[in-house]
């Protein structure tokens, strides 16, 4: 592994503030994992409210600083070079988050290669970010009032992220933050801050990105995380993780009158028509459960499947299931690796205990394999028999359990799909099209793929209805989230006014 520079030596990273890194306040230090072997391989500071203070403080003065006079053109061109700085260390990078989180290699270098395209499209609206020109009627006679809308943005982001896909969420929320001119200090998780702090380096050394407009400071949600969101110098709160958090920042932001962007939960339905291609609707459902070890957002946990092909489907499920290749994440070959950590192992296994308890049968998996190393692994598992009322099918599980549910027709599947607090995605596999677009009109979720799953795209927007979220991340839409509308109005006239009409 390439080495790296943190304050306090190699693999042992400082937080990185204004442009460069620096102790922790603390001097207490947080160990890093890799999943698979449950070896320690870097440690980083808990940081504290201190130290956000002084993030915050670096990015305000980045913010009235030479931040704050760039144009759009050249914030483009910084964007450029982030993704340039990606492109040329995918692999230095991917490492890393698979290190981190245990997620595939494969999955990972995927991820971090297309990663640029985040930056380049959000450059490419910075450079044609403008407002509008609007007509209005006072004093139309005399053609003397123009009225025009700026687009400014908002000031200082605080943006938390959580293990599951790190520098792609952060991604997500720094490449329209900067277009729009905002300035970003990023709270990652405790389990995975190492790719946002070498990220960080990469982009001070390598680009004209101003100091102070990126920081990076690592420590505990309810620590580093509180101080962040509790800040009042703070204009903007983004936010990717479980929904009992998202509510309390939501809170904190109300109390602030902040905006605020949640990306949380959900506990999207997969759904199989009779009509369906099976062996794609198999390959399919498994992509929306098994893959990234069923640790995602859009995870299709909930799997319905038409009655009449109920014991085919779960039979070809299972059978494909079985042929999953597990091991370690850094193996291209790799198809499935483990859980995150261990008390997330933990929290996977509960959940399928529970489902045993109220009623549900395992059809395969749900043990710890005894062939892998650490204490993280756990078979993909496909649970039956499966009640949309029981835990298994409403609460987030957030690892590889497939819960399989039948259904009779397709106004009971709709019920069924609704029938969760959350709304963020789901899946329809049918090949009568006129029954896809019945179903996307009447699915409460902010995605719907049709004989697809868990295709994403920086153009595409992306967010949830229900508890799954507030507002939108990537394309058009997440840059509104960063930005605010100053409308100017210019009398040119040339009249004096009554005070006492208005307009
Ligand atoms: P959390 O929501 O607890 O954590 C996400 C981020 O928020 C982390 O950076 C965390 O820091 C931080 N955080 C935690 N508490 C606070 C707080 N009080 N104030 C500010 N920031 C805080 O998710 P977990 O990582 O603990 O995972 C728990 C569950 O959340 C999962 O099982 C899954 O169901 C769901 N989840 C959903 C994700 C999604 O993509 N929608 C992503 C991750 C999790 P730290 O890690 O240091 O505690």
């Amino acid at each position: 592994m390439s080495q790296h520079h943190g304050a306090d030596g190699d693999d042992e990273y400082g937080l990185f503030v204004d442009g460069a890194f620096r102790s922790g306040t603390s001097g207490d230090r947080i160990d890093v994992t890799f999943p698979y072997d449950g070896s320690v391989w870097a440690t980083v500071p808990r940081g504290t409210a201190a130290d956000v203070d002084q993030a915050v403080a670096a990015a305000r003065d980045a913010f009235e600083g030479e931040w704050g006079t760039f144009g759009g053109s050249e914030r483009r061109r910084v964007l450029d070079q982030i993704a340039d700085v990606i492109e040329a260390h995918t692999d230095e990078l991917a490492e890393l988050e698979t290190r981190q989180n245990g997620k595939l290699i494969r999955e990972m270098r995927g991820q971090m290669e297309s990663l640029g395209e985040w930056y380049r499209y959000y450059g490419g609206l910075a450079e044609d970010l403008g407002g509008r020109s609007i007509p209005v009627e006072n004093k139309a006679e005399t053609g003397g009032m123009t009225v025009h809308t700026r687009e400014e943005p908002l000031g200082v982001v605080g943006a938390i992220t959580p293990w599951n896909s790190p520098l792609m969420l952060t991604t997500w929320k720094l490449a329209p933050a900067l277009a729009a001119g905002n300035t970003f200090v990023h709270k990652p998780s405790e389990e995975t801050p190492v790719s946002a702090l070498r990220f960080a380096e990469l982009v001070a050394e390598r680009t004209d990105l101003p100091d102070g407009v990126y920081n990076v400071v690592p420590g505990y949600g309810p620590e580093a995380g509180e101080a962040l969101v509790d800040h009042d110098d703070v204009d903007k709160l983004a936010f990717t993780g479980s929904s009992t958090v998202g509510r309390e920042i939501a809170k904190v932001a109300g109390e602030q009158l902040i905006p605020v962007t949640l990306e949380l939960g959900g506990k999207s339905p997969n759904i199989v028509f009779e009509s369906a291609n099976l062996e794609n609707a198999v390959n399919g459902v498994i992509k929306g459960i098994f893959a990234a070890t069923g640790q995602t957002c859009v995870a299709g946990s909930r799997v319905f499947v038409h009655e009449t092909i109920h014991d085919e489907f779960v039979d070809a499920f299972t059978d494909r299931a079985s042929e999953i290749s597990l091991g370690n994440p850094l193996d291209p070959d790799t198809q499935m690796g483990p859980i995150a950590f261990p008390e997330q192992w933990e929290t996977v296994a509960s959940y399928v205990d529970r489902g045993a308890e109220e009623g549900a049968t395992v059809a395969f998996g749900g043990d710890r394999p005894n062939d892998l190393p650490g204490e993280c692994f756990i078979e993909p598992t496909i649970l039956v028999d499966v009640d949309n009322d029981m835990t298994v099918a409403q609460e987030e599980i957030f690892g590889p359990v497939a819960s399989v549910i039948p259904f009779a027709d397709e106004a009971e599947v709709i019920d069924l799909a609704n029938d969760t607090d959350y709304g963020l995605a789901a899946g329809v596999w049918t090949e009568d099209m006129r029954q896809a677009n019945r179903l996307v009109e009447r699915i409460e979720a902010g995605m719907v793929w049709v004989n697809e799953y868990r295709a994403v795209s920086h153009k595409v927007p992306f967010g949830g209805y229900k508890d799954s979220g507030l507002g939108r991340e990537n394309g058009r839409e997440a840059l509104e989230e960063y930005l605010q509308t100053k409308s100017v109005w210019y009398d040119q006239s040339g009249e004096v006014s009554d005070p006492f009409s208005l307009g």
